[in-house]
């Protein structure tokens, strides 16, 4: 199929359900399903976990959407990294990680991973000399990127590091969260596997929370859909159409994200209350040459640093009317935080701790003079 991004979201693995002509695939809520004979299930589904037609098309979408050949869904972005990481990794092995991780990925290693005997370095993504000086050769499976990053709005090379990787026997992962399928495509790019947190772009309007893996490399996807049903963290069936739902609209949804967005950093970029905007549209942003050659816009994410410190950036936080305070992002709602104690809690007093004076956007698709207004309010 030669479709364009926006054809596919809307119709890949979402042809008429073949019983009814339901137009949009249905919910299939059941955990099992009859067999015509002993072993002999009618068109491969057994049981909910191993299949189900719901997130069978949810899976084949996402595939379509990034440009690969194995789509999988499961219950949450952290959810698939564990997946992820027990398919790919053994005890004893070493991983690279963003040293401005996602909070919630971090603790994954520090916590849960690293007790289980893997090891990690956080390692300055945005440096390829850096990421390649902290690979060891035979024990490094992957090299792990968000790009932008999570909450400071880093730009990692995807083709730069997928060389690296490459040459070293490790794979490339990319979280693709915050750019999502429509801006940027890390498998095209010679990435091996893209994480999402479906709860943030793809779903798009803060209801359901969900995750997914998607490769180009059928051995690998095999191996992760081994593990997906052997360790069980699978996507529901409910959550995975309220999800499909999300995707049909990913386009046009990100387009006005963007729009938004960039008018929203420039308008704090001369606002006497903001001391740094972090958005990888301006031209000013260390990373801005390398999210024009990836990109294909710079998404809806904002990060800055209020001028007068963490009591500022507390109570921007708390005087915004119409960005919500909640932790999450990219819904069609516009929210704000405060990462240093709300979504990168678990990363204080570590290499990861991120400064107490940041304030972090979600801007959503509301009028963007309405999300001017309310900021200018906050701020003054
Ligand atoms: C939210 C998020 C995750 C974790 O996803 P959950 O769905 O909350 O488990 C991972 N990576 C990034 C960049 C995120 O923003």
């Amino acid at each position: 199929m030669n479709y364009g991004f926006e054809t596919l979201a809307i119709h890949a693995g979402q042809d008429p359900d073949p019983r009814t002509g339901a137009v949009v695939p249905p919910i299939y809520q059941t955990s099992t399903y009859a067999q015509d004979a002993v072993g002999a299930p009618r068109l491969g589904y057994e049981y909910s976990r191993s299949g189900n037609p719901t997130r069978d098309a949810l899976q084949e979408c996402l595939a379509a959407i990034e440009g690969g050949r194995v789509g999988l869904a499961f219950a949450s972005g952290l959810a698939a990294e564990d997946a992820l990481i027990r398919t790919v990794c053994a005890p004893g092995d070493h991983v690279i990680i963003p040293d401005d991780a996602y909070g919630g990925t971090y603790r994954l290693f520090a916590k849960v991973a690293q007790r289980w005997g893997l090891t990690f370095t956080a390692a300055k993504i945005s440096h390829p000399d850096a990421v390649r000086a902290a690979v060891r050769p035979g024990q490094t499976k992957i090299i792990w990127v968000e790009t932008p990053t999570n909450p400071l709005l880093g730009i990692a090379d995807i083709a730069a590091l997928a060389g690296i990787a490459h040459e070293t026997g490790a794979l490339l992962a990319v979280d693709n969260t915050f750019a999502s399928p429509y801006l940027q495509q890390p498998l095209g790019l010679g990435a091996d596997v893209v994480i999402h947190s479906t709860t943030k772009y793809l779903g798009g309007h803060s209801d359901v929370v969900g995750g997914a893996l998607i490769t180009a490399d059928a051995g690998l996807g095999a191996e992760l859909a081994y593990h997906q049903n052997a360790m069980g963290a699978i996507n529901g069936p409910f959550d995975g159409w309220l999800t499909l739902r999300g995707i049909k609209t990913l386009g046009v949804r990100m387009d006005r994200h963007c729009d938004n967005a960039e008018r929203i950093a420039e308008y704090l970029t001369s606002h006497s209350a903001v001391a740094q905007v972090l958005y990888p549209g301006l031209s000013e942003h260390p990373g801005h040459e390398t999210a024009a050659k990836q990109m294909r816009r710079y998404g809806g994410m904002i990060s800055f640093r209020a001028a007068g410190g963490e009591a500022a950036a507390l109570r921007i936080c708390e005087r915004t009317r119409l960005f919500v305070l909640a932790e999450s992002l990219g819904g069609v709602e516009s929210l704000i935080e405060h990462p240093g104690r709300m979504t990168h809690a678990s990363v204080a007093g570590s290499a990861l701790e991120v400064p107490a004076d940041l304030v972090r956007l979600s801007v959503g698709i509301e009028t963007a003079d309405d999300l001017l207004a309310d900021l200018e309010q906050a701020l003054g």
